[in-house]
């Protein structure tokens, strides 16, 4: 099995990332094994594991790997600060609630005015052209980002605090968490490429 599980699953670009499609149960953690052999940094096959099998183990793993990245960032805080900070990346990282402004496709329909064409005294005639363009609310990525306020209170702590003290810790686990993910889909997409030729 292996990549060709994750071939079939229609695993075939950074899609696969995208929001809402983590922990897919039918995978088990030797097909996922089978599919990121080698090269891959012991995080990154953490945030697999994490996302195809949705494991608690692999999930406590994950989060170990994020509470590091932020100690290291910020090594005299406390250790429940950590562990709140760790809990706010992850649910921000992976519970994932849905742009509204683009309702989760990262895009929206924007409409371009044309030129104006004057009719000869039946009045200006105004048209139109409907173009997709990059969602700006959420950057493309269809996810609402979350407000101090929000990050702050899922770490257990108020925002005047958070933002004081531990806005630059928390930014540096999110960091890492989005550096594993790229890791990962780009050893992951050229493994499939692999294949596919
Ligand atoms: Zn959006």
């Amino acid at each position: 099995m292996g990549v060709s599980v994750l071939s079939t699953l229609g695993v075939k670009s950074v899609d696969f990332m995208a929001p809402g499609r983590g922990g897919v149960p039918s995978l088990t953690r030797s097909d996922v094994a089978a599919a990121m052999a080698g090269g891959l940094s012991e995080p990154a096959q953490c945030l697999a594991y994490f996302l195809f099998t949705g494991e608690v183990r692999a999930e406590l793993a994950l989060a170990h790997h994020i509470r590091s990245a932020i100690i290291a960032n910020n090594p005299d805080m406390d250790s429940r600060i950590a562990d709140g900070l760790t809990r706010s990346v992850m649910a921000e990282s992976f519970d994932h609630s849905r742009c509204r402004a683009c309702r989760g496709s990262g895009q929206i329909v924007s409409k371009v005015p044309l030129n104006t064409s004057d009719t000869h005294g039946a009045g200006v005639f105004l048209s139109e052209r409907r173009e997709l363009m990059t969602c700006d609310r959420c950057d493309g990525h269809g996810v609402s980002q979350w407000t101090a306020f929000k990050r702050a209170k899922m770490a257990g702590m108020n925002e005047r605090s958070f933002t004081r003290l531990y806005s630059a810790a928390r930014a540096a686990g999110a960091r890492s968490v989005r550096a594993w993910m790229g890791e990962l889909t780009s050893h992951l997409t050229q493994r499939l490429q692999g294949q596919d030729d």
